[in-house]
């Protein structure tokens, strides 16, 4: 029998009410391995209601209580660890060392956000007038929420929740409805760690629980990674009901090849780029830039490489690549690969009719890559989300960088070349929010903050790192004397110093 995924709402599982589900797929075999409630007002307002029953005690918890239940959660994941990856592979169906390395980048972000009395400590000013002190603190802003997309089932969740608590906050994780039960099970530990019910709750759902979630007036700020009209969406409704939000949104990420390129380093970093976790990552590379005589040297050696490719379900050793999420996600980026051709690029690896023995339901896609692919394209402009990468030939570093920079999204970009100067150029000039030198995917370690510009992000402030502290958290500047003393008498100009 196919279980119903519920809500985790006050410390406890919750069935759904809603009267509303939806199928959670194995992408490796395109079964239904479970449905998952989706919320309707009624369990947002539930959790919310709890949420804010849990906050003013949670805040008024020291930061160094609150670090020792995210140690103990930490040490709880760790003990758990297969489990965590388990649910990866078997939801979103990415290879197993892959969703290993999502579950650590993730649990970095907990070892990041153990360190919070150290992270929120204030600054002081002593004496800044005659028997004046001056003090800032931050403090926590109330319940905040997380909408997450399914590309990441632990570890983006993971670059929210654990400082929002760990700042003070109670919050309200909106996961996926194609990958829910990382988020259920993060719930469970959270509690056996001894995080008090109301602190961390989990409300499935889809559009409808979102929109319950930007519009009612006791969420504090929202925090948002998905598409990029999604993003929008979510960044406009929620600043017009007075949060504050931040939204992390899509991607076409460029790599420039210059000439005097390590070739083998570049390739080797491609594949993974553009291949690893079938191209569904917002950090994927979906375009490389070739200058001059970089061009064929790469593609003599990057075309047999995609060509073979090794495409298979996660949890097999020897997959390189799994499936796409969902049959429809699939039809859509071989839709694109259909109209690539139709646009004039040419096609040099097609991986639309790869067929696996025994997995004859999974979402397979081949690896694709296109040569000749040029700006005006639809296949270049858009984000497929997909194994299917781009090349683009320019003819100058400039040319690239141009090329690079006049995209509508800029959320990495990457530049593989053995030349300094332009490396520093490459840097210095490129509209991007998180950049790599002989580095494809620069994702940015807990400790520094993840984000990008242009039509990657709304709302200034990244997630984790510093960037996450001042997200969760408000300034406070203090102004303090102790009068003794005869009394001055009233003042009526501005106070200055003399
Ligand atoms: P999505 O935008 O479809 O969904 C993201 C979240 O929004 C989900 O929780 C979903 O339930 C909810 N949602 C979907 N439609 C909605 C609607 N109409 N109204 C309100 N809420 C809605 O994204 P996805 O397909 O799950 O994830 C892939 C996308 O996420 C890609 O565009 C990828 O680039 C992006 N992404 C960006 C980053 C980043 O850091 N910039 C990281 C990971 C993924």
């Amino acid at each position: 029998m196919t279980v119903t995924l519920g809500h985790y709402i006050g410390g406890a599982a919750v069935a759904g009410a809603s009267g509303r589900d939806g199928p959670v797929f194995d992408p490796a075999t395109g079964d239904v391995r479970a449905r998952v409630a989706l919320a309707g007002r009624a369990e947002v307002d539930a959790a919310i209601a709890s949420a804010a029953a849990a906050f003013a005690d949670w805040a008024a918890t020291p930061p160094l209580i609150r670090a020792r239940v995210l140690f103990r959660f930490k040490a709880l994941a760790e003990q758990h660890f297969d489990d965590l990856v388990r649910l990866v592979v078997a939801e979103h169906g990415k290879v197993k060392a892959d969703a290993q390395g999502e579950v650590t980048r993730g649990l970095e972000v907990v070892e990041f956000a153990c360190g919070i009395p150290h992270l929120l400590k204030g600054a002081f000013s002593d004496e800044i007038g005659r028997g004046i002190d001056s003090f800032s603190l931050r403090q926590p802003l109330g319940i905040v929420a997380g909408i997450t997309p399914f590309n990441f089932p632990a570890m983006v969740p993971m670059w929210m929740w654990p400082l929002a608590i760990a700042c003070g906050n109670t919050f309200i994780l909106k996961p996926s409805e194609k990958v829910p039960s990382c988020s259920l099970r993060v719930a469970g530990l959270l509690a056996e760690a001894g995080l008090p019910p109301g602190v961390f709750n989990v409300v499935n759902g889809d559009g409808e629980a979102v929109d319950a979630l930007l519009t009612d007036e006791r969420i504090a700020a929202i925090s948002f990674v998905g598409s990029t009209p999604v993003a929008r969406h979510v960044y406009a409704t929620g600043t017009a009901h007075g949060k504050r939000v931040q939204a992390l949104a899509g991607a076409k990420n460029h790599m420039v090849v210059l000439p005097d390129a390590d070739l083998d380093q570049a390739v080797d970093a491609l594949m993974g780029a553009a291949y690893g976790s079938a191209g569904e990552r917002c950090m994927a590379v979906s375009v490389a830039v070739t200058v001059g005589s970089a061009g064929d040297a790469l593609m003599a050696r990057l075309t047999p490489r995609v060509r073979s490719l090794r495409v298979g379900p996660g949890m097999d050793p020897a997959s390189e690549m799994g499936p796409l999420i969902t049959a429809e996600h699939r039809q859509r980026v071989s839709a694109y690969v259909d109209l690539g051709v139709q646009e004039g690029g040419r096609l040099v690896v097609d991986g639309r009719a790869i067929r696996l023995q025994g997995y004859e339901g999974g979402f397979y896609l081949g690896g694709c890559l296109f040569d000749g692919v040029q700006p005006a394209m639809r296949i270049y402009r858009e984000e497929i989300f997909g194994p299917v990468l781009a090349v683009v030939r320019c003819q100058t570093f400039e040319e690239a960088l141009a090329l690079t920079n006049a995209h509508p999204f800029g959320n990495g970009a990457a530049i593989f070349t053995r030349d300094g100067d332009a490396a520093r150029a490459f840097v210095r000039g490129v509209e991007a929010g998180m950049v790599g030198v002989n580095v494809a995917i620069p994702v940015p370690m807990a400790f520094h903050s993840f984000g990008g510009w242009k039509a990657s992000r709304f709302g200034d402030l990244a997630v984790h790192g510093p960037e996450g502290v001042s997200f969760y958290t408000a300034l406070k500047t203090v102004t303090a004397r102790w009068p003794s003393g005869i009394a001055a008498g009233a003042s009526f100009v501005m106070p200055t110093m003399r």
